[in-house]
């Protein structure tokens, strides 16, 4: 009954001229996958040149970032309505959002709230580090970034979210997490913190992303797990194969 998403973060690759001769060469064979949401997350100044390549097709586009602010003197930074011409959906509280800008998980909620007021789709990334990984600490940690992103938000707007279960020790390493246990993290932490929240019924339909070293080849076992939504793609997301990992998410 969750329709599977996959996302590609192309974080700070690509200009504008390369990111749509990308779109491009990837464009018909993303648009020819049936029963997969599909979504892609280029640097900011190439949304606008991205969104028009994709226009009439199913691709989706997101931002990587977003502030929560209307306007005003944030310098650097994005407000939603400057997104919405272009995008439909937004990576929120990405870990390196979170590590290297200083991110907080008050901050997340509170662009998470805005993200929703404007009609976009947060897919909101939470995950440990190793060293919390090793010391027992994934459970409590992980359930406490779902509780704090999804603080004050109504079961409607929390259907109307996607989350990325993301452990920061498989980002960009080549470490994937096995679906033992991408999926007891996503089943049993993120989806039962959704359920002692909002009930199962509303948490059952919150579609929840599994994030590190997905590739074209371990993309259809992880789908395999009942709990494991689909997935937001990093590295593998800039190559031409991101179409077979897309493909083999169904
Ligand atoms: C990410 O940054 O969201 C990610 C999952 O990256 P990678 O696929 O490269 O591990």
């Amino acid at each position: 009954m969750r329709t599977p998403i996959i996302a590609g973060n192309w974080k700070m690759n690509k200009t504008a001229v390369t990111a749509v001769a990308f779109i491009e060469e990837i464009r018909a064979g993303l648009d020819a996958i049936e029963g997969v949401e599909i979504v892609v997350c280029p640097p900011a100044l190439a949304i606008p040149a991205v969104a028009e390549a994709v226009k009439g097709t199913k691709i989706g586009v997101g931002a990587q970032n977003m502030y929560f602010e209307e306007s005003g003197a944030y310098t650097g930074e994005l407000a939603p309505n400057m997104l919405t011409p272009f995008c439909q959906y937004v990576i929120l509280g990405h870990s390196e959002r979170r590590a290297y800008f200083g991110e907080t998980d008050e901050g997340v909620n509170k662009k998470i709230k805005a993200a929703l007021a404007h009609g976009l789709t947060p897919m909101v990334c939470v995950g440990e580090s190793l060293a919390q990984n090793e010391a027992g600490e994934t459970h409590s940690f992980v359930s406490g970034q779902v509780r704090a992103a999804f603080a004050g938000l109504t079961a409607e707007q929390a259907i109307a979210c996607v989350i990325a279960y993301e452990p920061i020790w498989a980002i960009g390493t080549g470490k994937t997490a096995t679906v033992e246990q991408a999926g007891s993290i996503i089943g049993g932490t993120v989806r039962a913190t959704l359920t002692d929240i909002y009930g199962n019924d509303v948490a059952q339909q919150i579609r929840i992303q599994y994030g590190g070293s997905v590739t074209e080849k371990n993309i259809a076992e992880l789908m395999a797990h009942p709990d494991i939504d689909g997935a937001l793609v990093g590295g593998a997301s800039l190559k031409p194969t991101f179409v077979e990992l897309a493909a083999n998410a169904k």
